[in-house]
């Protein structure tokens, strides 16, 4: 098959379009042909060696394609599906109840094994979800990733209920853009930075209430003004360091922080008296289980949850593709077509 690879860490120019080995089927697995493969910063992490990977490696966590080859009568060569990204042991307590993205053998589709930039890949029968005939490729590679991570922090680790005040930062990002939907859906009240007035107008097509601009605007002064001093019930935060003290300064008494990545930096500062005095609660979030993706997937193929797509690249363009990303110019999902 063709895949892209690299053999070592570095910049995007080590990923190389090359022919790789065909993975083959084992016990309890399929194989895959994929149609598209989204990007996630994980993929950059993993190509500049945050984390130690078996080389030469294939990344790719977030695909939809048509199953290749299958020894599993209710899916059947030929079925369209998306992949859950999460792969677990599946007999362990964590597993057992449901809390698969807390199995100690957990794994993301893409990082110790090979993922979704390759024409074929191989996963467990039970990370596929079928798609309906309606929702493309594209589409469908757009959604898992950061659907299911930003579902798992607003209803299981804030427990958003109606009528709450969400911040979300970073709208244009993959987590952001899911974020806005997920919270707007549940009947909550948005807000959504960004730095483009033209990435605030996309906020707000598609679900923020109100918009901050964290380039010309001052943001927890704006969040006061919105709340009428009072701040937001849950803060949604993936930035990290060069946001940490401001997102602190928007909750409210009693609100709730979830992270679920530093891409900016990972050391943060916290001034205790605040912590303990207003009663924030601060939570770290990863991933999700597989039953809340079944779930958000639910909302997606009945047409109220929308991956945003910002560009598509051919799986030989992933380098580009990679640096587009990196960049940080997109709205929503960078995807590569296979
Ligand atoms: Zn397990």
């Amino acid at each position: 098959m063709k895949a892209v690879r690299f053999h070592e860490h570095g910049g995007a120019d080590v990923l190389k379009y090359e022919d790789a080995p065909d993975p083959h089927l084992r016990s309890g697995d399929v194989i895959v042909r994929v149609r598209a493969c989204a990007l996630n910063h994980l993929d950059l992490w993993n190509r500049r060696g945050v984390v130690r990977l078996p080389l030469p490696h294939i990344s790719g966590a977030d695909v939809a394609g048509e199953i290749a080859e299958s020894s599993d009568k209710d899916m059947p060569v030929g079925r369209r599906v998306l992949l859950q990204p999460g792969l677990s042991c599946g007999r362990c307590d964590a597993c057992l109840e449901g809390h698969d993205n807390m199995c100690l053998k957990y794994d993301v589709l893409g990082s110790q094994g090979d993922g979704g930039y390759a024409e074929l890949v191989r996963v467990p029968v039970q990370n596929l979800v079928p798609i309906p005939d309606a929702i493309g490729f594209v589409e469908a590679a757009a959604f898992p990733l950061t659907f299911l991570t930003a579902w798992h922090m607003l209803l299981t680790r804030a427990r958003l209920r109606a009528g709450e005040d969400v911040l979300v930062l970073g709208a244009g990002s993959g987590v952001g853009q899911a974020a806005i939907q997920i919270a707007a859906l549940h009947g909550a009240r948005v807000f959504a930075t960004a730095g483009t007035d033209e990435k605030l107008a996309k906020a707000r097509q598609i679900g923020a209430h109100e918009v901050v601009n964290h380039h010309t605007q001052d943001v927890p002064a704006e969040i006061k003004r919105f709340t009428n001093n009072r701040g937001v019930d849950v803060v949604i935060e993936h930035v990290g360091e060069a946001t940490w003290e401001r997102s602190l300064k928007c909750m409210a008494r009693g609100a709730r922080l979830v992270t679920c990545g530093a891409t900016t930096g990972y050391r943060a500062n916290i001034d205790l008296r605040f912590l303990f005095s207003r009663q924030y609660s601060l939570m770290g979030s990863y991933m999700g289980a597989k039953v809340e993706l079944l779930r958000a997937s639910q909302f997606f193929f009945s047409g109220q949850l929308k991956p945003v797509v910002d560009r598509a690249f051919p799986l030989a363009e992933a380098a580009a593709a990679q640096d587009y990303l990196e960049r940080g110019q997109q709205f929503g999902k960078v995807v590569l077509t296979v």
